[in-house]
């Protein structure tokens, strides 16, 4: 049990205004395995005031020494790199090894290679008779979600840090115990006081009035459509600049000269990974009419080799989603797919066999799936695939941007030139091909309610910079 009785605010751990606590659940175990403030707005006030006390100084440093800082910090989230790891499998459920890779690692590499893009990049340029000025936006608010819980707070607060800009976190209540970790590293990294600061506490009580204060200049979130509405109305009361990253229902197309077997076994590895619960999710299997009933087979087969199990043990590749609230959300979801006619290939409702304690499902593989319907356009956020069908490419890509969201998208085939001809018609943010892996220097972000900005790389960076032109 992780107890967390203080926010960082200021340079220093002190008590919040208020009494109140959150539960952090297990989801594994159903048992609560660490306890944090719900802060609210005076706690709000404090921060964003450390914040922009310490603005002036913090943006004026040589680019020299913030990468120093972000260094430092890479080094001292690496000698917690295990702990990480473990921290974000009892909050969140991703079967360890992964989670050490992807929950720990990602995260860790991020803040070296925040430094060595910002040790690139040119923050001055001559254009005519103007000099032109890249300077750090001021008072950051980053609010992030449960998922990917460091990776997405490393994917704001390193370029944030970089650009000199200076911040108050707002993590998810639902996995918060991994920024504990963050803010004692920094801490012992003896960032200078008021730069990072770190509150706790649910999106009504501490997320809005952060979202609102007028001290604050930038709000970056990463989290649901539904809140980004929210944040984007309230910030635009005072103008502040708003960086959004949202959900998402991308779609794979596998074209007729693809390798099916290869091209399903790498679209489920997209939308089973986290059990589900990654906005980048291919939770859309699109296949030409003439090759469904072999994809039927092969994606059963696929489907039955995720082995749902506890996180922590060595064969596990499904863990269970991340609270009874998301369980019973996806539970929905499965339902619904029946009621609206799909076939149900594999999965189904209920908790796997022998694994009643947990918030587990099973992954659940839907065929003949209507584009129009339920499953096929909203988020479920679990291990649920929708296969849908198409006659021609054209309407291949009709279907795969009927959506509100535009965030991710594949597109198998062997002809790589044609893929690359489908994937610029794809109205989404991102598009990999045959799998092609994820960078972390290119730019990561959606079209449409996907959201707007990008994060990552020298694009990430720009993000938190603002333009002064010098005329000479
Ligand atoms: P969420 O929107 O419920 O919460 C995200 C964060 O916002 C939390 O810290 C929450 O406390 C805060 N929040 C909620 N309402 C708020 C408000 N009105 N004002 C201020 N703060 C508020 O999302 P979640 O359930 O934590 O995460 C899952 C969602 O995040 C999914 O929709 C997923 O697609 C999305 N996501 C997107 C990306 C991306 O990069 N596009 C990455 C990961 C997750």
């Amino acid at each position: 049990m992780k107890s967390y009785s203080e926010i960082f605010v200021d340079g220093e751990w002190s008590r919040p205004s208020g009494t109140n606590t959150i539960d952090v659940v297990n989801p594994t175990t159903e048992a609560v395995c660490g306890r944090i403030p719900a802060c609210d707005a005076n706690d709000a006030e404090r921060a964003v005031l450390a914040a922009r006390g310490a603005f002036n100084q913090w943006s004026r440093t040589p680019k020299a020494e913030r990468i120093e800082y972000l260094l430092k910090i890479h080094q001292g989230l690496k000698e917690r790199a295990g702990e990480i790891a473990k921290t974000i499998t009892d909050e969140v459920g991703m079967p360890l090894k992964l989670s050490a890779m992807i929950q720990a690692g990602s995260p860790i590499g991020q803040f070296k290679g925040m430094a060595r893009t910002t040790e690139a990049f040119s923050f001055e340029e001559e254009v005519g008779n103007s000099r032109i000025i890249r300077e750090a936006v001021g008072v950051t608010v980053c609010i992030t979600p449960w998922n990917y819980p460091l990776h997405q707070i490393a994917a704001k607060v390193a370029p944030a840090l970089a650009a000199g800009c200076t911040v108050v976190l707002k993590p998810s209540e639902v996995a918060p115990l991994n920024a504990f970790i963050l803010a004692e590293v920094i801490e012992s990294v003896g960032l200078p006081k008021g730069v990072f600061n770190l509150v706790t506490g649910t999106g009504t009580e501490i997320g809005e009035p952060l979202v609102a204060h007028p001290e604050v200049d930038m709000i970056s979130f990463t989290g649901s459509t539904g809140a980004g509405r929210a944040i984007s109305a309230v910030a635009a009361q005072t103008i502040k600049r708003v960086t959004l990253e949202l959900g998402g229902k991308s779609a794979a197309i596998v074209l007729e000269d693809a390798d099916l077997t290869k091209a399903i076994k790498g679209i489920f590895g997209a939308c089973y990974i986290n059990s589900g619960q990654t906005c980048t999710a291919h939770t859309r299997l699109l296949v030409p009419e003439s090759k469904y009933e072999e994809a039927k087979t092969i994606a059963k087969k696929v489907a039955e080799s995720w082995t749902v199990a506890d996180p922590n043990t060595e064969n596990a590749r499904l863990g269970p989603l991340v609270s009874k609230d998301q369980w019973e959300r996806v539970q929905s979801f499965i339902s619904k797919g029946q009621q609206e006619g799909a076939e149900l290939i594999s999965g189904g409702e209920g908790k796997p066999e022998g694994l009643e304690t947990g918030f587990f499902v099973k992954p659940t593989v839907f065929g003949q799936v209507n584009p129009k319907s339920t499953i096929a356009q909203e988020e479920i956020f679990g291990p649920v695939m929708s296969i849908i069908t198409y006659q021609t490419e054209e309407e291949a890509v009709s279907i795969a941007n009927d959506s509100i969201y535009g965030l991710s998208g594949g597109v198998w085939s062997e002809d790589q030139e044609k893929a690359i001809e489908i994937a610029k018609q794809l109205r989404t943010g991102m598009v990999d091909i045959n799998g092609g892996n994820f960078n972390p220097a290119a730019p990561f972000g959606g079209y449409k309610q996907s959201g707007n900005g990008r994060e990552f790389g020298s694009y990430g960076l720009e993000e938190f910079l603002e333009f002064k032109a010098i005329q000479l």
